[in-house]
């Protein structure tokens, strides 16, 4: 299955991610988490990456899209994969519909984690509290929340119109949630197109 995890930052996508990915045997591939590891070489552009990210904005899209062309292009990739954080931007959709018409595939299901905004902020503030991430203090989260309501809700309607989205209820037990997720993609599951 080739599927995309969506919602706003703190709804759990990356605890949801890595359960989906162990549960369907197919790499979660989160753009945050490799951005966070690049963070901390001492190049021009981890650099750019680190203030980028420190300030709550996104990584410009041609490199977030190469990047991406490369995990995507690992053999670990072929009979699938859940992406993480990506798209993010209308752009970088079309780069991602592009790439994958190259290998003649397409995104089988786009999950949408459902959650409310104070719930959400409520949840970062307390990762911040137990020394989280950089990006994780109010003012970069309320800036977060907006460059996503901004940015990348939109893309949901993309999706919604195509007819691959689906919505779960992203608030109670990681394995409430879990449960929920794998209930909806064991249906996809069935209709996906082998490699
Ligand atoms: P969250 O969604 O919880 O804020 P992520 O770990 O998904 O956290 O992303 C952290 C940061 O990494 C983002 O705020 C952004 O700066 C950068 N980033 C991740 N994915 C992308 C992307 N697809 N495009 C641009 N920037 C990205």
């Amino acid at each position: 299955m080739r599927l995309l995890i969506m919602g706003p930052p703190g709804a759990g996508k990356g605890t949801q991610a890595s359960l989906i990915g162990e549960h369907y045997g197919i790499p979660a591939i989160s753009t945050g988490d490799m951005f966070r590891a690049m963070k901390t070489a001492k190049t021009p552009l981890a650099e750019q990456v680190r203030a980028i990210m420190d300030s709550g904005g996104y990584v410009s899209d041609d490199i977030t899209n190469a990047i991406v062309a490369e995990r995507l292009a690992q053999p670990d990739c072929a009979n699938g994969f859940l992406l993480d954080g990506y798209p993010r931007t209308l752009a970088q959709v079309e780069t991602l519909d592009s790439m994958l018409a190259d290998s003649g595939t397409s995104i089988d299901a786009v999950i949408s984690l459902v959650a409310d905004v104070e719930e959400v902020v409520q949840r970062l503030l307390k990762r911040a509290n137990i020394g989280g991430r950089t990006d994780d203090n109010e003012d970069t989260i309320r800036i977060r929340m907006q460059v996503y309501a901004e940015q990348t809700a939109p893309l949901l309607e993309v999706y919604r119109s195509r007819g691959v989205l689906i919505e779960v209820n992203g608030l109670g037990l990681i394995h409430e949630v879990s449960e929920r997720l794998f209930a909806a993609l064991d249906e996809v599951a069935v209709g996906a197109r082998p490699a």
